[in-house]
């Protein structure tokens, strides 16, 4: 008899794990339907030996010291902050848009006061922002808009951003200044040994065990077990029964090459040619030291794994329907992407596991038997 079964060996599953594993000194059962741990941020040497993540780049970044301090305890750290650029009109530009981006598309020597007035004259006025269009079109106006921003959405999510809700394209934002990183958050790290190393540690405890190749729907009647926490998608707990939430999947194409550096930087975005999003190199990110170099290209697609939760009014109306029934199932807790149908990077997930913990303790003060 377990004393948890825990669905999903991803951030949600595998902290919550480890929290009541040590915590609460009760016995765990961590299935995984994948032939490994790590969820999305899976990675591993491939045939050539280097360092790749198989579901698409994943760099951590949190401005939480919580967060970061908690996962500090299973991994050591590299420091990197990463660059992304943009192949607009042919040019190599920063992403996000900066003042280097402007200047160099537009062959102009603006100061970062100048760009500021740039950018209000060709600005929208949008009486509520709404959509994923208000957000950019408000801000540095049409032209740059559909450069960088249209038709990168359009190939990613399938839907014009204006049919997107606002959360997705503010992710990026506008910048006056020369900072070029993608993320400015205070911590901004990779785990040193990569993130399946950091995970085995997390799991490596006498009362958690491990079962992968395993689906949820296939042993839930068959493993005895007093709780459950569920990280998958929360309409297919549910056998769909209000239908289907709508996820948006990528197909990766993973490709090693015979020479040392394929790009300047760990990414580069495709917003307005090919069929892919981007393209990333991922010795940037890990740091390895190789004579060969593997880079992802990324190509969204309507089927396949269930990645990105698409942030739409409607969609959240129909998770709010399933939520509704979450919040009715007893002894489940629903945590993680799919399950809580948020787009939440790696960190968010963490501290929404590390608050799940902190509900599980309040409600079931340890040792109670109910
Ligand atoms: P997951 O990692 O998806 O784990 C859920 C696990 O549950 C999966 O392994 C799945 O196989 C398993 N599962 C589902 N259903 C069942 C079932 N019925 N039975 C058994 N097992 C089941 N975040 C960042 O912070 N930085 C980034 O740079 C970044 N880049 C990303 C790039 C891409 C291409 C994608 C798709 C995501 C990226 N993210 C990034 C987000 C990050 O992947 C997620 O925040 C994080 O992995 C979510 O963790 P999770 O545990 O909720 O879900
Ligand atoms: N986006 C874009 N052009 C870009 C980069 C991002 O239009 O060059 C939009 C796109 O809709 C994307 C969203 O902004 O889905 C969020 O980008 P982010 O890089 O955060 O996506 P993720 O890494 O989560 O896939």
């Amino acid at each position: 008899m377990y004393d948890w079964l825990i669905v999903g060996a991803g951030f949600a599953g595998s902290v919550l794990a480890e929290r009541i594993a040590t915590q609460r000194n009760e016995k765990v059962l961590v299935i995984d339907r994948r032939d490994h741990i790590a969820g999305n941020a899976y990675d591993m040497y491939d045939e050539a030996g280097v360092l790749m993540h198989r579901y698409g780049p994943h760099i951590f970044h949190t401005n939480s010291k919580q967060i970061f301090d908690h996962l500090s305890q299973f991994t050591d750290w590299r420091f990197y902050e990463h660059r992304v650029l943009g192949e607009i009109d042919g040019q190599h530009v920063p992403i996000p848009i900066n003042l280097d981006t402007v200047n160099k598309l537009y062959n102009l020597k603006l100061t970062s006061e100048e760009l500021e007035g740039w950018f209000a004259q060709r600005a929208e006025t949008v009486d509520e922002i709404k959509t994923s269009e208000d957000v950019v079109v408000s801000k540095v106006g049409r032209e740059l808009y559909e450069k960088f921003f249209r038709g990168y959405t359009r190939k990613q999510w399938g839907l014009d951003p204006s049919e997107l809700d606002k959360s997705v394209t503010a992710r990026v934002p506008t910048r006056t200044n020369r900072d070029d990183r993608y993320f400015t958050d205070e911590f901004q790290f990779m785990p040193k040994h990569g993130y399946t190393r950091m995970f085995q540690k997390m799991l490596q405890h006498p009362n958690i065990h491990v079962m992968l190749q395993t689906d949820y729907q296939d042993v839930k009647h068959l493993i005895p077990h007093r709780r459950t926490i569920y990280s998958g998608p929360i309409d297919e707990f549910f056998d769909f029964r209000f239908g289907r939430l709508p996820y948006r999947s990528l197909q990766f194409k993973h490709v090693t090459l015979d020479q040392a550096w394929f790009q300047p930087v760990g990414t580069v975005n495709y917003p307005m040619t090919q069929d892919y999003t981007r393209i990333s190199e991922y010795k940037h990110l890990t740091g390895q030291d190789h004579p060969r170099t593997t880079i992802t290209y990324e190509y969204p697609a309507a089927e396949g794994d269930p990645y990105y939760p698409v942030p739409k009014p409607e969609n959240q109306e129909l998770f709010k329907r399933y939520e509704k029934l979450a919040n009715a199932t007893p002894d489940v807790w629903f945590v993680g992407r799919l399950a809580t149908y948020r787009y939440y990077n790696m960190d968010q997930i963490v501290g929404q596991a590390l608050a799940t913990f902190r509900r599980i303790q309040e409600a079931l003060p340890s040792g109670a038997e109910t």
